[in-house]
Formats: C-alpha cells, structure tokens, sequence
C-alpha cells in the first residue's frame, strides 16, 4: 500500500536544497495528543514504531498513538551495535529472523530513508569441540529453512579476517567457526527515524516524553491509559518498552517471565578499513564489527546481574580489551573512544514473547534481550497483523506467553547469548 511521506529523498532533491539553500521540512511532526485512539504502543523503539508503521500501511489503522516517555530510540534501538543475521538454532527462530532480514534487505526502499544495511558476512568463532559441534547443528537447522551457513575451517577464517590470530599458541585456539554470509550490520538510529517519518506520513500519532503511568481495566479488558500528560482512552495497547516492559506489565497486572539485565558496548577511533565482516567469540564473550567510517564496534555478553543502570562500567572494557587482543594482537595501539549500556529484557529461554495476555486488549512484544533489533521488521509486521486480525499469525505462534505454562520453550541460549 502507498505511503505519502513529506519530502521525497532523492539525489535531484539534494541537488536542488543545495543550489537553492532551501531547508529540508522536519522528518515527522509531532500532533496535539488526543483524548483517545484505536491503538496505544507504548514505547518508542524499533518495534512500537515498525508495529506503527505496518499498522498503517498494511492494514489501514492510523488512529493510533506512539507514547515513549523519553525520546525515540532512547532504549535499546539507539544503543545497540546493529548486527543483523538469521543463524539461529530452532526452527522458529530461524524462519523468524529471515523474515527480518527480508524486510531490513527492501527497508531503504520502503521507508524512501537510507537505513544503510551492509551485507558483509557473521562469523562466529569456535574455540572448542563442543562449540564447533553446536555450530555444525546450527548450520544444519539453517540449510533446511534455506539459510546460508556453513563451518569453515581456520583456514577460510583466516582468509575472511586476516588480522585473527589463528595460531595454536594462542589461549583460545580457533579451531573453525560458523560463516553466515547474510548477516551484516545496518544503521540503527536510521531505522527508528525512518520508521518513526513513516508511520507519521501515514496519519500516526508520536508523542514523545510522554510516560504511561497506569494501564486502565474494567472486567478484564483494558480501557484506557494513563500519562503524564493526561488520560487516553483506548480499547488495544501494545506494550513494547523492551528493558522496562515487566514494571509496564505489572501496570496491567501480567507478570512475565523476564529479568532485566544492563549490556555494554564500545567504540574505537576511526582506523584504515580492515575488517568486512562480523566476527563474534561466544567463548572469550566479545564480538566486532568495523564501521563505514572504520571506527571498531565491540560488545560483549549482558552484565552478571539485573539492573536499570545505563552506566558503562571499568570491568566492562579491561575484560573487553584483554579479549579482543587474544583474538587480534595487532590491534594493541588502537584507542577506544567511547562506552555506553543500554538494558536487556531476558526470556528464560533467549526467545521473545508475542502477541495476547491473559488482560483482553493487552498485548505484548518484548523479550528482546540482546537480539531485538533485527527482529524489529518482522516483529512490527507480526504485531500489526496480530492486532489487525485479533489472533497473532502462524509466524510468531511459537512465541506466546502461554509457552511458560505450557512447556514449549524455544530453545535459542546457544545461538543468540553473545552474537547478538
Ligand atoms: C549495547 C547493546 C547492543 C545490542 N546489540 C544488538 C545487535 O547487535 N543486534 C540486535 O539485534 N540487537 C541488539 N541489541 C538489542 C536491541 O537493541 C533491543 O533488543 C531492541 O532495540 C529492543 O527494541 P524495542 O523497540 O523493543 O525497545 P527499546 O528500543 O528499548 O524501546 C523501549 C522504549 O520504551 C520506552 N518506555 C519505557 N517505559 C515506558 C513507559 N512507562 N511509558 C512510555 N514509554 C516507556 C523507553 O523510553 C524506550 O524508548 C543490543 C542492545 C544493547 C543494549
């Protein structure tokens, strides 16, 4: 379904704003916040803003605010270090991911805003036998849902990423890795705009610093909700606040099974462009990618305890640095230029939970951990049929939150805790 977005980003359209020195308009403008909406999303990420924008485009709902009680991209979306792929390791997650990466491959396009998606290859090293099994078991769940992955040896990790030390002296020998040649990494802050300036265009509601203080219900069916900026009404809200979406949750009295813990990352000065792929070591907890700009993005696994701090913290970049430099010596004299953290909202099984609670009207699309922001595309599409159709669509049936009590996990620890 078309979209009438307000300015067209073309190379002409530059070229005239530039001879003639004319401003570009706002990419969205905020509008007066109504007293009610079809559909409240509570939170301004990737996913409150995808579901938006899917809700509009694909199904026709506009009547539909996006409340963040900061700025958008303020939680993980603006935090995270991009990386994008689809190796998962069951069957769900794998179709799921792809979906994404389907999506993220045309979202330039689709959203008419350069989101930046470089396709350049993850590799997720393997230190030990027992990870080069799992990965072999990876690989072979990939290849029936039609994704490339294979393992390769040291040898071919080598070739892909000169700088590795693949030598048996090291303390970590790499012993081969799984090489996933669709995975890449996009520019995420040009993700959130460009949703956020699409689903504007089509007739959504943005309302920043706008904080949902309580969740209205009359027998079991929410009716509204509450802000700092007063009361809306409303039949449909959404939460999808990530790191924070148990303290919403409980506002509608649904307790979910989800712990919040804080995750770092970090970046270099900019350095000669050396690195064209993804390299993740779950053993040594670290993974790098190299920007367009060359700057060297590292992350690592969640902090060891729950947390609302987004604080980076000194523990964080020594363990950093002294795993980066087992894999890569060279890089002894190269700066780190800045640290941040942002928060995780860990599922006990590392899988997402989608779609309706127990509360009629209250849905929810949280559980991201340290993996949601490829999922976003997907999970925006999910959600807006979800809501659109009033059950959620086979793609995201496995995900439900009855999963808990029923016993049907979805396994995912030994391919998402550290790859993001
Ligand atoms: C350092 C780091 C690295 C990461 N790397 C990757 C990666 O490489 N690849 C990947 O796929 N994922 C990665 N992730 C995970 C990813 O960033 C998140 O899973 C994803 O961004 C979650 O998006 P979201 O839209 O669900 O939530 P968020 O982007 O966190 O947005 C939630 C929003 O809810 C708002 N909110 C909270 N409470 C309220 C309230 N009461 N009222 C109104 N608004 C509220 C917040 O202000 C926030 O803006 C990383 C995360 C971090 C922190």
């Amino acid at each position: 379904m078309g979209s009438v977005y307000p300015a067209k980003y073309s190379a002409f359209g530059l070229l005239r704003r530039g001879l003639t020195a004319q401003d570009w308009p706002a990419a969205w403008q905020p509008q007066p916040m109504r007293s009610s909406y079809d559909v409240v999303i509570i939170g301004g990420g990737v996913h409150g803003l995808a579901t938006a924008y899917y809700l509009a485009t694909n199904h026709g709902i506009t009547n539909v605010a996006v409340l963040d009680k900061s700025y958008l991209g303020a939680g993980g979306s603006g935090r995270n270090t991009a990386i994008l792929r689809s190796n998962y390791i069951s069957p769900e997650g794998v179709k799921f991911y792809d979906r994404s990466l389907t999506l993220y491959e045309n979202l330039t396009a689709d959203l008419d805003f350069n989101v930046m998606f470089s396709r350049r290859g993850h590799m997720t090293l393997a230190h030990s036998d027992a990870s080069l099994r799992t990965m072999r078991w990876r690989a072979e769940v990939n290849k029936v849902q039609g994704v490339n992955s294979e393992v390769i040896g040291p040898g071919e990790v080598k070739k892909l990423a000169p700088l590795l030390d693949i030598s048996k002296q090291a303390r970590y020998p790499i012993l081969g890795a799984l090489w996933h040649p669709p995975g890449g990494i996009i520019r995420h802050d040009a993700v959130v705009w460009g949703y956020a300036r699409g689903a504007a265009a089509n007739g959504i509601h943005i309302h920043q610093e706008t904080e949902v203080t309580c969740i209205e219900r009359t027998g079991g069916r929410v009716t509204g909700v509450r802000t700092n900026r007063g009361d809306i009404a409303t039949g449909t809200v959404l939460n999808a606040t990530a790191g924070w979406c148990t303290l919403v949750s409980d506002l509608a009295g649904v307790k979910l099974p989800v712990q919040t813990f804080p995750l770092q990352a970090a970046v270099t000065e900019p350095v000669r462009p050396f690195l064209n792929t993804v390299i993740v070591s779950g053993t040594l907890h670290v993974y790098v990618s190299q920007t367009d700009r060359g700057e060297l993005v590292f992350g690592a696994s969640v902090d060891p305890y729950t947390s609302y701090s987004m604080r980076g913290s000194l523990e964080f970049v020594e363990g950093l640095a002294t795993h980066i430099l087992e894999l890569m010596p060279a890089l002894g004299k190269v700066r780190l230029m800045r640290q941040w953290s942002g928060l995780c909202d860990m599922t006990p099984d590392f899988s997402p939970i989608m779609g309706p609670t127990p509360v009629d009207g209250f849905l929810v699309d949280v559980g991201w951990g340290t993996y949601g922001f490829k999922a976003g595309p997907v999970s925006g599409e999910a959600m807006a049929r979800c809501i659109a159709d009033g059950k959620p669509p086979e793609i995201i049936s496995a995900f439900g939150l009855d999963r808990f009590t029923a016993g049907h996990l979805v396994g995912e620890k030994g391919a998402a805790a550290v790859g993001h």
